[in-house]
């Protein structure tokens, strides 16, 4: 069971309290808000692993909020939005944001954001605890996904038995969708955290790159299976 602690912050009594029990379940130790102002006391108090943030609250919205707390902690952000406008989520992603959810949301795909990304977050102190003891045996990471092995210590990714050696952009794009594996990501995010901010080549480049990789590792490149296309935003790696 893990003890990770997740934040809520929902000014719904309701859905406050589905989601607390919901969490408790699966055994999260779980704090709640329910305006703006009382999300960063309650925040800068518990430092929680993980935030669940509404956007819209009483006092400070919650896009507010994401920009306040994402310059005074690390722990991913998961933005519930009732609107639709796919600006909203893109604007939502841009600001700091790690994730996020269109009400009404299932509570299935909810925690499954919330594991998804709990393990992303596990996985990087691993690799920095590991990177910062300068082992080369410790760094030797694998992500296994059936029949796609991607080695992150050789830079190699083994599809079927066959060993491709990625561009050096191709392999980091392909470890940085899989460690997201289940999650929506925009193509400017992917090309903030692949490419850098210096990079000024635009979003087509990200295209050209998922294009490349699902010749290597999809049964049919023309019906990917693996590095799904959402449409409007980007990319979703499925395993
Ligand atoms: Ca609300």
């Amino acid at each position: 069971m893990s003890n990770d602690k997740v934040l809520v912050v929902e000014d719904e009594t309701s859905l406050v309290e589905t989601l607390e029990y919901s969490l408790r379940k699966q055994g999260y130790e779980v704090i709640t808000a329910t305006t703006g102002p009382k999300a960063l006391e309650q925040a800068r108090l518990h430092q929680p692993d993980l935030i669940i943030l509404d956007i819209m609250l009483p006092g400070l919205d919650g896009f507010e909020i994401c920009r306040i707390l994402r310059k005074e902690m690390n722990a991913p952000i998961i933005m519930l939005t009732a609107r639709t406008e796919e600006v909203d989520r893109v604007v939502g992603l841009e600001m700091g944001a790690d994730d996020y959810l269109t009400k009404p949301f299932s509570m299935r795909e909810l925690l499954a954001r919330v594991k998804a990304m709990l393990r992303r977050v596990r996985m990087d102190r691993e690799e920095s605890t590991a990177n910062a003891a300068l082992k080369p045996d410790v760094v030797a990471e694998r992500m296994v996904f059936e029949d796609l092995v991607i080695d992150l210590s050789r830079r190699e990714v083994i599809c079927k038995g066959v060993v491709h050696h990625l561009k050096p952009k191709e392999f980091d794009l392909l470890a940085f969708l899989a460690r997201n594996r289940g999650i929506v990501l925009s193509r400017d995010l992917i090309l903030e955290r692949v490419w850098g901010w210096e990079f000024d080549g635009g979003s087509r480049t990200v295209d050209v790159h998922v294009r490349w990789l699902r010749e290597k590792i999809e049964e049919n490149p023309s019906d990917p299976q693996r590095i799904v296309t959402v449409r409007g935003i980007g990319y979703r790696f499925e395993g």
